[in-house]
């Protein structure tokens, strides 16, 4: 019994005091309201409004002044939801002069405010009832494509920003690769593989396979690690051991000692950059396509047919023939101005 009445009364300490999971701060009516279930204890959340402020203004650095998503990633950090239709109201009323919150910082305090009306308008209570965030834009997680900046295998000058291209990969298949990580990770994961086995020669044995993708994710834990200013002694060595259990280092030496012959390069163009399809004008740069055209659309015609190739064949030699009978039938009329066809015609018709 006496247990039941100290917990009851430790509830009813705590449920007076909500104390910011960040700051520490315990002034009860600096938190802004939530009406999700899994806050109903205090029904409210748990960062007091200046470390939400602090949140946001943190995302808005990273994301170079995006708003947009800003406020997004803000709403995922403190679990309510976003809704697209109330960040662009928001925004609407913050550039509005007549608004007593005119002015970019009032975003979210106007966001949070009109959010009061959630119930109302069947926007939900948590992060997870969010709507409209394929709207966003440069939101990363939703893009279907993730590129990659690669260096051009075959390059001209150094340094010139023409000397990369971008590869496109789907996103899809990217994460069933490395598991769901957002476009910049896969972005980074898969251009450090694919480093790697430019640098190995080639990855073709599976346990190699294994321990290169185990050092992309190591080396990707590595700078996040460092971007959060977190001690990465640790990380370092495992990924040094992780080199060297592979041998990774000898083989890449003996890669670059074999330095490349014509032949490999070749044969990395084919399996690193390979050609979809040939641009227009290297596609028949010896002229056999139109030596075919040419054979087959005359012969076609010879033979009275009226197919593809003859297309081909009379449009290919249209520059170079006249039709004898139009042009004759031209100087008859008196119509023909043209003193070279005239000769032409005339030359032909003696022959
Ligand atoms: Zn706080």
């Amino acid at each position: 019994m006496a247990i039941a009445k100290k917990g009851k009364q430790i509830g009813e300490e705590t449920k007076k005091k909500l104390i910011c999971i960040s700051c520490g701060c315990g002034v009860q009516n600096n938190f802004n309201a939530t009406k999700d279930e899994y806050h109903k204890f205090f029904n409210k959340i748990p960062y007091c409004k200046d470390c939400v402020k602090s949140i946001y203004k943190g995302y808005l650095v990273k994301y170079n002044g995006n708003t947009n998503l800003a406020i997004y990633f803000t709403c995922r950090k403190i679990d309510i939801p976003y809704i697209h239709q109330a960040y662009l109201a928001a925004m609407k009323e913050s550039q509005n002069e007549n608004s007593v919150l005119n002015g970019e910082e009032n975003l979210l305090p106007i966001y949070l405010k009109n959010l009061a009306f959630a119930d109302k308008n069947g926007w939900g209570s948590s992060f997870d009832d969010s709507q409209g965030e394929n709207n966003i834009e440069g939101l990363s997680n939703y893009d279907v494509y993730t590129k990659i900046k690669r260096p051009k295998k075959v390059a001209g000058e150094l340094g010139d920003d023409d000397n990369y291209e971008d590869i496109e990969f789907s996103t899809a298949y990217l994460q069933s690769v490395w598991g769901r990580f957002d476009n910049d990770d896969l972005a980074y994961l898969q251009n450090e593989y694919m480093d790697w086995e430019s640098k190995l020669g080639q990855i073709d044995t599976k346990d190699i396979d294994i321990i290169v993708r185990q050092i992309c994710y190591q080396t990707l834990d590595i700078n996040k690690a460092r971007e959060n200013g977190e001690d990465v002694t640790k990380k370092l060595n495992a990924l040094t051991s992780l080199m060297n259990n592979g041998g990774l280092l000898e083989k890449q030496n003996r890669a670059v000692q074999n330095s490349k012959c014509v032949g490999q390069r070749i044969e990395d163009i084919e399996t690193f950059r390979p050609v979809k399809k040939a641009d227009p004008e290297l596609a028949d740069v010896d002229n056999v396509n139109l030596l075919f055209d040419a054979f087959a659309g005359c012969t076609a015609r010879a033979l009275g047919k009226n197919n593809k190739y003859v297309e081909k064949f009379e449009k290919e030699f249209e520059p170079w023939s006249i039709d004898i009978i139009e042009k004759g039938k031209a100087q008859l009329l008196g119509t023909e101005s043209d003193e070279e066809c005239q000769s032409q015609t005339k030359s032909q018709s003696e022959d």
